[in-house]
C-alpha cells in the first residue's frame, strides 16, 4: 500500500484547506472552464444573469450543488440555462469574454 502524501492526509483531516494549497484556489477550475468552453461543452456566459439563494442544484462549472447558505447565479445562453456559484460564475464569465477574442476552433 502506498503511503499517503501530504495532500491526501490534509484532505482527510482538513478538507477545507486543501483547495487553496493546490496550485492556487481557482487555477485548475479556470483551465477546466476554458477547455470546456473551447469544446462547446459549456455555453458562453454572455447573457443576462440573475442572483438568488442556492437551491441545491449542481453548479454548471464545478458540478457541486449550490447550497442555500450561498448564492447562485442563473445565466441564460443559447437557449440553455445554467446555475453557478458566484465565484465559479466569475471565472466562467471571464473565460467566456476571452473566448470571443479568440478564433473559433
Ligand atoms: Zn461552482
Amino acid at each position: 500500500m502506498a503511503l499517503l502524501d501530504d495532500h491526501a492526509l490534509l484532505a482527510i483531516h482538513e478538507p477545507e484547506r486543501l483547495p487553496a494549497l493546490l496550485a492556487g484556489p481557482t487555477r485548475g477550475l479556470r483551465q477546466q472552464v476554458r477547455t470546456r468552453l473551447s469544446k462547446r461543452q459549456l455555453f458562453a456566459a454572455a447573457g443576462i444573469s440573475s442572483v438568488r439563494r442556492g437551491t441545491g442544484r449542481p453548479c454548471i462549472v464545478c458540478e457541486r450543488s449550490i447550497e442555500s447558505s450561498t448564492l447562485e447565479r442563473e445565466v441564460e445562453g443559447s437557449g440553455q440555462l445554467g446555475v453557478a456559484h458566484p465565484d465559479c460564475y466569475k471565472i466562467w464569465r471571464e473565460e467566456s469574454a476571452l473566448l470571443k477574442h479568440r478564433p473559433a476552433i
